[in-house]
């Protein structure tokens, strides 16, 4: 048995039983958890020194396009409109099995880097069964804990009013890499709404995916100028809505959509710094938790915005609180969203809305032991007070010292384990100019270099 001691750390377990324990242990056992409490007696075990950290559990990120890794900042101004015209036109258009790979590898490490330990990748990069392979290697090899959402190709015959069905591949797929069932990754379909595929389209769509009795995840209820989706109001016509679907943005939804999505027992997923920046419309946080809906976080794209859940967590918190602050100046202003709130979201709220409630999300014996140490004696992090806010208000991707995930470390004293970041940054860089190349996006700068870099013929 491999046995790790996690020393002397402040624990904020996420467990209303277990609550914060200000100097505790967390002792791991081939890679769950056996115990957390002070001075531990443990034996012989490898011990991490926690002294001048918090102890959470690692980050959720319940909604990202992890192909998309290489994209990073390409387009940070754009709209949905643009961003659906460009990153699911030309540029996906051109994704090679590799590029997928590079993506999903580059994603993988960057999660780590910012203590998250699961994430759903939503993946709809799909043109061949060797784009699904190429994307589900790349998280097995990199080590995370993953929900593989898979999705159609992106392009118009997929995305307006299409005809098509969700690809019959993804039954190979369960066959090829899930059916063993190594315990880190599992299968999720990423269907699409009414609008981009047609009604019959959806209701078969929906159907393969309870046949094979895995979650639905979908874009739902956002702003695409000329187009007034009303999705939860189609799938509750069609007879679909249910306690396995999962909705992603629902910034456009009416009151009574969010209703229907509470009442059926779905979950909703936010990614409040894409969705504000891209004007997708304003994230339903305070009206979900007004009808006992805790929506999740996510960090959607590299294209527009950063990776990491510091900054989903502290959005959130300010968006709905600027939407609650009273413009009568007489009225005093009691935030309903704290800091919280806003970790539980980022933690056992995304572990909730996986269906991974039950194996992580909290550090309590018996969970998997996906575990994030935070440094509270850093210059932006020190003095510790509350270590609650000290994560959620001055915490940043350089506070994440060291990153576990079901017992192994994947990121030890601030730096990557087992990550050879030149060969990584070599090959995204070829990746991303052969795409921005394809798509006629290469940056003048960079066309420069490349011409620069290209020997004369002789
Ligand atoms: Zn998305």
């Amino acid at each position: 048995m491999h046995r790790t001691i996690i020393r002397n750390g402040f624990v904020l377990s996420m467990d209303a039983h277990l609550g914060d324990l200000p100097q505790a242990d967390v002792l791991v056992e081939d890679g769950v958890i056996a115990a957390v409490g002070p001075a531990l007696d443990v034996g012989d075990a490898e011990e991490i020194d926690a002294a001048g950290t918090i102890v959470i559990p690692g980050f959720v990120d319940a909604h990202r396009h992890a192909w998309q890794g290489a994209l990073r900042g390409i387009l940070p101004d754009c709209s949905l409109d643009e961003y659906l015209a460009v990153v699911l036109g030309p540029l996906g258009g051109s994704f090679r099995p590799d590029d997928v790979h590079i993506g999903n590898l580059l994603s993988v490490y960057d999660a780590f880097h910012a203590g998250i330990t699961t994430m759903l990748d939503w993946s709809h990069i799909n043109h061949t069964p060797e784009h699904a392979d190429a994307a589900v290697d790349a998280l097995r090899a990199g080590g995370i804990r993953a929900v593989y959402a898979h999705g159609t190709a992106g392009g118009p015959e997929w995305w307006a009013y299409s005809d098509r069905r969700h690809p019959d591949d993804v039954r190979r797929i369960r066959d090829r890499s899930f059916s063993a069932g190594d315990g880190l990754l599992s299968l999720a379909l990423a269907v699409r709404a009414t609008g981009h595929a047609t009604p019959d389209a959806v209701k078969d769509d929906f159907g393969l995916a309870r046949e094979l009795g895995i979650p639905i995840t979908l874009h739902a209820g956002f702003r695409v100028t000329g187009y007034p989706f009303t999705h939860v109001l189609d799938l509750r016509e069609l007879g679909l809505l249910g306690p396995d679907v999962n909705y992603v943005h629902c910034t456009t939804m009416t009151d009574e959509e969010l209703q229907l999505i509470a009442d059926s027992g779905g979950s909703v997923t936010v990614t409040p710094l894409v969705e504000m920046n891209m004007a997708h419309g304003a994230p339903p946080i305070g009206r979900c938790f007004a009808r006992g809906l805790r929506p999740s976080l996510g960090v959607d794209v590299a294209t527009s915005g950063p990776t990491e859940m510091f900054t989903q967590m502290r959005v959130a918190m300010a968006q709905s609180r600027s939407l609650e602050c009273p413009q009568e100046i007489d009225v005093p202003f009691a935030p309903s969203l704290g800091v919280r709130d806003v970790l539980e979201l980022a933690t056992i709220g995304g572990a909730r809305t996986l269906g991974l409630d039950d194996r992580i999300g909290s550090l309590v014996p018996g969970k998997d032991a996906d575990v994030v140490l935070i440094r509270a004696d850093q210059i932006n992090t020190m003095p510790l007070t509350d270590p609650v806010a000290t994560v959620v208000a001055a915490a940043d991707t350089s506070s994440v010292d060291t990153v576990l995930v079901r017992g192994r470390v994947v990121k030890r004293e601030g730096r990557l384990v087992d990550f050879d970041r030149a060969k990584l940054l070599g090959e995204a860089e070829r990746s991303r100019d052969f795409l921005l190349a394809v798509a006629g996006m290469t940056p003048d700068w960079l066309a420069r270099r490349q011409e620069a870099s290209v020997p004369e013929p002789a």
